[in-house]
């Protein structure tokens, strides 16, 4: 039982959802996409957004990342309600506290790796310099540093994704929203894009949303809130779910099977204890 008393008394919560919900209107019809979800999400968790396809899950990340307003509902980054923001603020808050990933990676083609994850930077007023050494740098921590100067056309998808992940990266945001980000990969190339997620997370101490129906995602989830017609179906912490994760992940190999083993034991508590810096 000593798991339950796992929860950090001292975190501080990022993202808080209150009673959000949506309603798509297109001409006569209404399509309640999210029907009131409440949800705490605490500096430096890795957060699985699970549910089939049409449950909501995209909606409720574009609530979070202020992408779009709910109909109804609160949101709250760092204690802050987003629907209180003015466009600049708003404008500040996407390019500086949150870094996006999409399934289909969204990279400008026109533009090589390094111009796609330095573009950011020169946004939030970074000189070329900086950003260029920055972005070098991320593009070597996702290990594509010897492809800097390729563009998108010139990438596998799951390059194309690392180089997304390198840009989400670039204004060191506090929270990483990826919206299905395994869902135009393969089997082994999404356990890379997982991996580096992960390594993101623990080393970077960086929030990780993920909204995903890919069950791989558990492994390296701290919990995964499942989603179902619009409603949280229910909230489960990853070491609750070893065994059965155990026999999913059986054929992987390497990084998330590691992970995986240390999630329950008392060397993981030290990790969350390095997350909260
Ligand atoms: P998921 O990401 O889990 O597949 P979505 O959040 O995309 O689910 O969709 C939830 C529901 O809202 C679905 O019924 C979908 O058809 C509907 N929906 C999503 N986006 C829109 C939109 N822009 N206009 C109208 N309906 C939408
Ligand atoms: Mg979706």
């Amino acid at each position: 039982m000593a798991e339950a008393t796992r929860t950090r008394p001292d975190t501080t919560t990022v993202v808080r959802t209150k009673d959000v919900t949506k309603v798509y209107v297109m001409g006569k019809v209404k399509v309640p996409a999210l029907k009131g979800v409440t949800l705490d999400i605490q500096a430096g968790e890795y957060i699985s957004i699970m549910g089939p396809s049409g449950s909501g899950k995209s909606t409720l990340f574009n609530m979070i990342g202020g992408l779009d307003k709910p109909t109804g509902g609160f949101v709250y980054i760092d204690e802050v309600d987003v629907a209180q923001l003015d466009a600049y603020e708003l404008a500040w808050l996407r390019c500086r506290k949150i870094g996006y990933i999409f399934q289909t990676f969204n990279l400008i083609p026109v533009m090589s790796a390094l111009e796609n994850v330095t573009l950011p930077m020169t946004f939030a007023g970074m000189t070329t310099d900086e950003a260029r050494d920055k972005g070098m740098g991320l593009l070597a921590r996702v290990g594509l540093a010897e492809r800097y100067n390729h563009k998108p056309s010139e990438l596998s998808g799951g390059q194309q994704q690392r180089v997304a992940i390198a840009r989400a990266m670039a204004n060191s945001p506090n929270i990483i929203l990826a919206d299905e980000p395994t869902g135009n990969l393969d089997l082994s190339t999404g356990k890379e894009i997982i991996n580096i997620l992960g390594d993101m997370n623990r080393n970077e101490g960086v929030t990780i949303i993920t909204a995903t129906h890919d069950i791989k995602m558990v492994s390296a989830s701290d919990r995964i809130v499942w989603i179902r017609d619009g409603r949280l179906a229910k909230i489960e912490r990853r070491e609750d779910l070893d065994i059965e994760v155990g026999s999913i992940g059986g054929d992987a190999e390497g990084g998330i099977e590691a992970s995986l083993q240390g999630a329950g034991d008392a060397g993981s508590q030290e990790e969350e204890g390095e997350k909260e810096e």
